[in-house]
């Protein structure tokens, strides 16, 4: 039931051109190898529009990187899931530890972006995860779970049924060249699944497909996958290059 995902999170790189480029190529390799993996790029806001044009017919989906978790109106910046879904995105990462940080996006803000994106017929990508230090305190088992529970607290269980992803990203882990071990990795992927499945119930958790991310790439890939409750991954830096990310497909099978 649960679904293999592999999903490139862009931040902010790639010119325009770079980034339909880089796309098309990917398509190109979809088409030609057929992996059983889900795949979906997130590219900057700015290019969705451009990248669900030229992505129309293919089996790739296009993400937005964020989402408003207001409403449309007087949010100077922001983008709103009316607006995304307006042209032709589904699909929306939210609560990366980068926004968390840079952003000061709290669980309660990142519930109601969930909401709004269900309310919209759209679904969610929920990024949780530990601080460095509160791994080394013995926390991090207490962080996630309270992100979680914020996070879907107001959340109906058949929106979450009908398409719901997690990725794990310990902070500690992203951009720095430092993975989870497989087996650290696994140990809060069950954790996961079973805080969801106490909340919202086990046809929830069973159905919900957890990715891995921080410093995934084309050498890590197949250990981390080869864990029973790692569904997939959250690619960043790996996921600029064909080749790499490519092959953290493959790794998927
Ligand atoms: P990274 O980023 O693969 O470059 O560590 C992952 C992410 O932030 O989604």
């Amino acid at each position: 039931m649960r679904r293999k995902i592999v999903a490139g999170n862009w931040k902010m790189n790639l010119t325009f051109p770079q980034a339909r480029e880089l796309a098309l190529h990917l398509n190109t390799w979809v088409n030609a190898h057929k992996p059983n993996a889900e795949i979906i790029i997130a590219p900057t806001h700015l290019y969705l529009e451009q990248l669900n044009k030229d992505l129309k017919n293919s089996r790739i989906r296009v993400a937005s990187q964020n989402v408003s978790a207001m409403e449309n109106g007087a949010y100077t910046g922001d983008v709103s899931a009316e607006q995304l879904l307006s042209i032709g995105t589904k699909i929306s990462i939210v609560g990366h530890s980068e926004r968390r940080a840079y952003h000061h996006e709290v669980d309660k803000y990142i519930g109601m972006k969930i909401s709004h994106l269900y309310k919209k017929g759209m679904s969610p990508i929920l990024c949780v995860g530990e601080k460095l230090e509160d791994r080394e305190s013995g926390k991090h088992f207490d962080v996630v779970k309270e992100q979680l529970n914020i996070a879907l607290e107001r959340q109906n269980p058949e929106d979450l049924l009908r398409d719901f992803i997690v990725a794990y990203e310990p902070v500690w882990a992203i951009g720095t060249g430092k993975t989870a071990s497989p087996d650290q990795a696994q140990e809060m992927h069950d954790f996961i699944r079973k805080t969801i499945g106490n909340q919202h119930g086990l046809a929830v958790a069973n159905a919900t497909s957890i990715l891995y991310g921080g410093s995934v790439n084309a050498g890590n890939a197949r250990d981390l996958f080869e864990q029973y409750d790692i569904d997939g991954a959250l690619v960043g830096g790996a996921s600029l290059k064909l080749e790499d990310f490519t092959t953290i497909i493959n790794a998927r099978g």
